[in-house]
């Protein structure tokens, strides 16, 4: 059904011109689509439906000739509108991806959508992506399992990604050796062709798409390198070292600049990101930069005092004596044998808690020797009384 013209721009029948293109800017801001992210279906469709009345409201002539058909149905505009504007909306699907810039030039003014479309986007950040421009390469991403011991000590790892990189026979150009890469003819090398609409054999506008020629890249490879079939990068094996330091957390991930992905048109490489996963030790703890760990004391070290060797990550055992009357449960420190703290020389400690066993099993002179030992003190100890501050 044709719509109302005047209805849809919001004016009166003799709306002036001026009047016409402020209602025009109004609603087309109003219905941008990519101001509707949400409700984006009816945006264009409302987009669509302002353009095509201001299209026909703003050309004198036009204007003349509608208001004689009026908005009946059956009016000569109805069918033709609908199928001319089909395409219109497909330019509208690319645009969401950046492949696509709308111009306004068909509509016979220049101002308003690019405006809009510079302010949506902020400054400088028109989506509008020109087939020579320098374009980084893909981030890649791997996730490495490494020791308790090696995020202690740090460690140098080599891992081998299956990677695109630059072909070695063209260098990249993708052209075929001897033979040249020759700026595309239909887009003169920018990856993109404006497309002309015509809609109910008048209103005209544009819409800039990508070139189909040359496959937006604004270039043509006559004969295409046999290595890379034409695409300047193959996939490969790649070997790729690093360095894992000392004191890598669970979780934490390492960035290698420039061993992603090749950049296209000199652009940057992406970058690798290693995501390091720390088995669990079967001994140790990780506490923020110190190492936690529970010795087990028999109750006479524990009752006479002892020389424990308490187990370091990675390194040798550490003597350390424990006076008599030392208690289960009780915590000892040992410094700098921690993680090496991050953007620090210093370290964290080490920190381990005794834990005195009972013996379940006892020969028969220890069990004489106990029960000796009970026959001194055989009293149950009075039960320990918090002090008011502990
Ligand atoms: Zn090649
Ligand atoms: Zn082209």
């Amino acid at each position: 059904m044709a719509k109302d013209y005047y209805e849809v721009l919001g004016v009166s029948k003799n709306a002036s011109d001026d009047e016409i293109k402020k209602a025009y800017r109004k609603l087309a801001k109003k219905w941008h689509p990519d101001a509707n992210p949400d409700n984006r279906k009816e945006a264009e469709e409302k987009f669509k439906e302002v353009g095509e009345a201001y299209s026909v409201l703003s050309d004198s002539q036009k204007r003349k000739n509608y208001d004689q058909f009026g908005s009946a149905e059956g009016s000569p505009f109805g069918s033709g509108f609908e199928g001319g504007f089909g395409g219109f909306g497909n330019g509208f699907g690319g645009f969401g991806n950046g492949s696509y810039t709308y111009t306004t030039s068909g509509f016979g003014f220049e101002d308003p959508i690019n405006d809009f479309v510079s302010s949506i986007f902020g400054g400088g950040r028109r989506r509008t992506r020109t087939a020579n421009a320098p374009q980084k390469g893909l981030d890649l991403e791997y996730n490495m399992d490494i020791s308790f011991e090696e995020s202690f000590t740090g460690v140098e790892k080599e891992i081998t990604i299956n990677k695109s990189v630059i072909c070695d026979d063209c260098k990249g150009s993708g052209a075929k050796a001897g033979t040249t890469v020759e700026t595309c003819p239909i887009c003169h090398g920018t990856g993109q062709v404006k497309k002309t609409q015509t809609i109910g054999g008048f209103a005209t506008f544009q819409t800039v798409g990508p070139c189909e020629n040359c496959r937006a890249t604004g270039k043509v490879i006559k004969e295409p390198c046999e290595t890379c079939k034409g695409k300047g990068t193959v996939r490969k094996n790649v070997k790729i070292k690093f360095n894992v330091p000392a004191g890598t957390v669970n979780g934490q991930t390492i960035k290698i600049a420039e061993r992603g992905e090749p950049g296209k048109n000199g652009g940057a490489n992406g970058d690798l990101y290693v995501y390091i996963k720390v088995k669990k030790s079967n001994i140790f703890n990780r506490v923020g930069d110190d190492v936690e760990l529970t010795i087990p004391i028999t109750i006479t070290q524990a009752t006479l005092g002892a020389k424990l060797k308490i187990p370091t990550v990675g390194g040798k055992d550490v003597d350390y004596d424990i006076s008599e009357g030392t208690q289960s449960g009780e915590r000892f420190t040992i410094k700098g044998k921690g993680f090496k703290k991050a953007r620090s020389n210093s370290s964290g400690d080490l920190i381990f808690t005794v834990q005195v066993q009972t013996p379940k099993r006892l020969s028969k002179e220890q069990r004489e020797l106990f029960v000796k030992l009970a026959q001194t003190m055989n009293e149950q100890p009075p039960v320990k009384k918090r002090g008011i501050f502990g």
